[in-house]
């Protein structure tokens, strides 16, 4: 988990993946950092333009982000687009909405499904993590 803040340096970046065991490339650091800045989950095709398209290749980024994910970094998630998006794994965490026909998001309060993570620790489970895909139709696109 990352303590959530704006901006990070990129000493502090290096930091996080040498905490999490991994090479520091450059273009690992330019992935971290664009996922900071992104004001919602972002597609790897976004990110690879972000980046610049000439800076590294498409599979570069998607091996970064499946590395990033095996270390619970990072989370996908799918809106119900043909794609999964990405966001960082924060201490102030966030949902996300989708509206399906504009495609903004909104950030709503994390929602604690209780009776769920009830139900499953019953099971036996501990630490738990589980993710909600919401998309729905937004006030401006109903009327
Ligand atoms: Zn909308």
């Amino acid at each position: 988990m990352l303590n959530f803040k704006n901006t990070y340096t990129k000493e502090e970046l290096k930091n996080i993946l040498v905490k999490n065991q991994m090479t520091r490339t450059k273009a690992k650091i330019s992935i971290i950092n664009e996922l900071i800045q992104a004001k919602h989950p972002i597609s790897i095709q976004e990110l690879h333009q972000k980046l610049g398209v000439k800076s590294c290749h498409l599979s570069t980024v998607f091996r970064a982000m499946q590395q990033f994910k095996n270390k619970n970094l990072v989370r996908e998630i799918n809106f119900g687009e043909d794609f999964c998006r990405y966001e960082l794994i924060t201490n102030d965490d966030k949902d996300h909405i989708r509206c399906r026909t504009c495609g903004t998001f909104e950030k709503i309060e994390k929602i604690k499904v209780k009776n769920f993570e009830e139900t499953i620790s019953k099971m036996g489970f501990s630490d738990m993590t589980y993710r909600l895909d919401l998309s729905g139709v937004c006030p401006h696109c109903i009327t």
